[in-house]
């Protein structure tokens, strides 16, 4: 495909000029990645100028649509520039929950106008989202949820409390679930998105085993949510009610996005350069090393036929689950091996030489891999109903 072939020449040229080389390294903290939203700052000039060059190349967003932000790429364009910056190991631009999560489900559910203004804002990174899906009394059912928007005309006022909200406290806006009525259970929801700064929001973050607190408990007493933002910006995405299609689209994309942890770094490499005696790694440790790797390549190769099926509309519905369940064990197995190769010294918590024992500290947050996003038998339910059609389930 010459076109292809010209594309992917073009792109090498452009991020070769345009990537800086700090932008090249691996993530090592928190403040390696760029979350945009009101309160951002860059960590250095390089995280700035690479942002700020993929912004303008639509390259936050690449394959959305140019009218939001994005550079308009089609499917085999996007999957070259992803090989591309997986080549000389460029970070993303831009994280955000924004991108992936609530911008897919607005360009599937969004009017035009709300897609103008929200997905550019996105797009930009001006507003940073976080997920209110759960609740203390409803995680894997889902469907449960007992947060309230009583309907006062022109706005509801919203009261409840969810939990496990990943940085809540560091974003500006929310796309929420919220029962709007409560006859019926599965068509009486409605996808809202407010400004965490309304009267009545309010967060405290939740510690984790790892020492971090990435999380937290959010409560919404009394928050007014209009139910417009402007001519054709409706203050929910679909349909008033209808929210719980909103709401499984997007865990298909959550899902996704979660499932990218399962392809990181290759674990023999990591091992062998976490111990100190790296030549006299122990003959089983090094079999176990061997088989993940095999396992991660597998992966990889899964996931880009899955690619290669969605862009031909053959995707089967439930294989983000798949991905999901696979992903995050095979992380979770990763940080297992790493520990096991960096024997006494990788639990080490507090020195210099281990960053704060950032091994460690990883390793216990992995723990959450395969509860995030719907917990792993949650996936092995979805896998076996749905893809493999097993009696019962
Ligand atoms: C790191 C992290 C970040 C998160 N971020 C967010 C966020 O930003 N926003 C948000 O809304 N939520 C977030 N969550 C919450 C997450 O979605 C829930 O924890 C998850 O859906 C599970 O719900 P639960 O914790 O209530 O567990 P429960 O649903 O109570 O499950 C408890 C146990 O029972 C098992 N179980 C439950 N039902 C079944 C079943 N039918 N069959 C078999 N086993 C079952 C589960 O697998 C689990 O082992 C986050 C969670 C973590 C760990």
């Amino acid at each position: 495909m010459p076109d292809l072939e010209a594309f992917r020449t073009e792109t090498r040229a452009w991020l070769e000029a345009n990537c800086p080389d700090e932008m090249r390294q691996p993530v090592r903290d928190e403040d390696d990645v760029y979350w945009g939203g009101r309160r951002a700052e860059f960590k250095s000039d390089a995280q700035k100028a690479w942002f700020e060059a993929c912004l303008e190349k639509g390259y936050t967003v690449p394959a959305w649509p140019k009218e939001y932000g994005g550079a308009g790429l089609n499917p085999a364009e996007a999957k070259i520039l992803r090989q591309e910056m997986s080549r000389i190991g460029a970070r993303p631009p831009l994280s955000s929950f924004g991108i992936w999560m609530l911008g897919p489900a607005l360009l599937h559910f969004g009017t035009d106008e709300q897609k103008e203004y929200f997905l550019n804002q996105i797009a930009r990174g001006e507003i940073r989202w976080c997920q209110g899906y759960s609740e203390p009394g409803s995680g894997s059912d889902l469907v449960s949820l007992q947060t309230y928007g009583e309907d006062k005309g022109d706005h509801w006022v919203v009261n409840g409390q969810k939990i496990w909200t990943s940085y809540a406290d560091k974003c500006d806006w929310i796309f929420c679930l919220v029962r709007t009525d409560k006859e019926n259970k599965y068509q009486g929801i409605t996808f809202m998105l407010f400004d965490m700064a309304s009267e009545g929001a309010s967060t405290k973050p939740i510690k984790l085993i790892s020492g971090a607190s990435p999380f937290c408990e959010t409560f919404i007493d009394n928050v007014k949510v209009p139910k417009s933002y402007g001519e054709g910006i409706p203050a929910y995405v679909g349909e008033i009610n209808r929210g719980w299609d909103v709401a499984k689209y997007l865990l298909g994309h959550e899902r996704e996005m979660i499932s990218g942890m399962g392809g990181g770094e290759r674990t023999a490499a990591i091992g062998a350069a976490m111990s100190r005696r790296a030549g006299e790694l122990d003959p089983v440790l090094r079999a176990d090393l061997a088989m993940f790797d095999v396992d991660a390549l597998a992966f990889t190769a899964l996931g880009e036929k899955f690619l290669d099926e969605i862009k031909v509309g053959k995707a089967h519905p439930a294989q983000p689950n798949m991905m999901k369940y696979v992903g995050t064990e095979l992380n979770k197995r990763r940080h297992e091996l790493m520990m096991a190769a960096g024997g006494s010294t990788a639990l080490e918590w507090d020195s210099e030489e281990t960053r704060g024992g950032k091994h460690s500290r990883d390793w216990l947050r992995t723990k959450g891999n395969s509860i995030e996003g719907g917990t792993s038998e949650v996936m092995l339910n979805v896998i076996s109903k749905r893809i493999l059609d097993l009696p019962g389930a």
